[in-house]
């Protein structure tokens, strides 16, 4: 599936430029601004895989706009900036903005930037969703340890005996264990 990408930029022939050398190499440009306003709300309707945010633009600028975005949205921002701006921009560091592009853009510079943004925002989330999962994990464990520890002093059981009954007992009713783990908890409250 190709790449969603927003492009907020105040000069329309700029913004053009852009969104054809992204269509040439198979990007959706899933929507276009021409203000920071107007980028929040592209932003939260589209949810592209990545944004690219001028600074200087009428109503709101592009590094405020990128914070707001960033704020509630995973979505990784390639600042686009004059060259007289590039240190500012530098100062002003977001998690959000994964790079800058210094005016004038050309494709051999916006290609290049745009894949090793998107490359690297997929590994980061890839790193988060396994820490989910293992954070998940964890909880399982823990449920599972606590119905086994109900299991082992309401009836006596040593801790294999109760384990043991706990895996039979799932693999027979078709259930996971955390799902009997947590009637057995359930029914000891
Ligand atoms: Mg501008």
């Amino acid at each position: 599936m190709s790449k969603r990408i927003l492009i907020a930029e105040d000069e329309s022939i700029i913004r053009m430029d852009l969104k054809m050398t992204l269509q040439d190499h198979g990007y959706e440009v899933v929507g276009e601004a021409g203000d920071g306003d107007r980028a929040i709300e592209l932003a939260f309707l589209h949810k592209p895989d990545l944004i690219l945010m001028d600074i200087k633009m009428p109503k709101m600028n592009g590094l405020k706009a990128s914070r707001i975005i960033g704020e509630q949205l995973d979505i990784p921002i390639l600042i686009i900036t004059a060259y007289s701006q590039k240190e500012f921009v530098e100062k002003a560091q977001q998690d959000s903005v994964v790079g800058y592009l210094v005016k004038p853009i050309s494709e051999a510079n916006l290609i290049p930037a745009i894949e090793v943004a998107l490359h690297q925002s997929s590994k980061a989330k890839r790193l988060k969703d396994s820490i989910q999962h293992a954070k998940q994990q964890v909880e399982k464990r823990k449920v599972v340890e606590r119905a086994k520890g109900i299991l082992m002093s309401t009836e006596h059981l040593t801790e294999q005996q109760a384990f043991k009954k706990m895996r039979d007992t799932s693999m027979s009713r078709q259930m996971t264990m955390e799902s009997l783990a947590m009637e057995i908890i359930d029914l000891h409250k």
